[in-house]
């Protein structure tokens, strides 16, 4: 049987921190605010992953009021979820996911990304689909002020 979960997240860009998108630093004036490392990418793909396998959301697994989780790689987040798919008999088909911010330009950056992730959660990197949207200039995200990502994970269980 397939199952399919869905995935979204936004963090707010700010100077003086990171900005790790995928895995990977992508180099830019600002990066992303957050508990861990504020990977939104991960953090979507991490809803979608758990939202396909019933087994609740990010914040469920991983509170952002757990100093385990301060300044965390999100990349953690995704192999602790293979595990539990794992116990599950769960097998990762595909994801699918969006990014969406103004600046920087992320496309350049997909195959190490996708190298990243899929290291992670233990599967082929071209089973991980990535895109790369801005927003127009309209809103917050248009405006620079917050990056967003939106992702969809299809699961066969036995
Ligand atoms: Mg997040």
């Amino acid at each position: 049987m397939n199952c399919a979960g869905i995935g979204y997240d936004l963090h707010r860009l700010v100077q003086g921190r990171k900005l790790m998108v995928g895995g990977i630093e992508v180099a830019f004036e600002r990066g992303s605010q957050g508990h861990s490392d504020g990977d939104v990418l991960c953090h979507a793909i991490c809803d979608a992953v758990l939202g396909a396998a019933g087994l609740g959301d990010i914040g469920t697994h991983f509170p952002d009021t757990d100093p385990k989780w301060k300044g965390a790689s999100s990349l953690v987040f995704l192999e602790h979820i293979r595990g539990l798919l794992e116990n599950r008999h769960f097998r990762i088909v595909h994801v699918d996911a969006v990014v969406i911010c103004e600046k920087p330009k992320l496309g350049p950056h997909f195959p190490a990304m996708r190298t990243a992730l899929a290291k992670a959660l233990g599967i082929a990197s071209s089973e991980i689909n990535l895109k790369a949207k801005t927003n127009e200039g309209t809103d917050a995200i248009g405006r620079g002020e917050a990056i967003a990502a939106h992702a969809v994970a299809t699961l066969s269980s036995d």
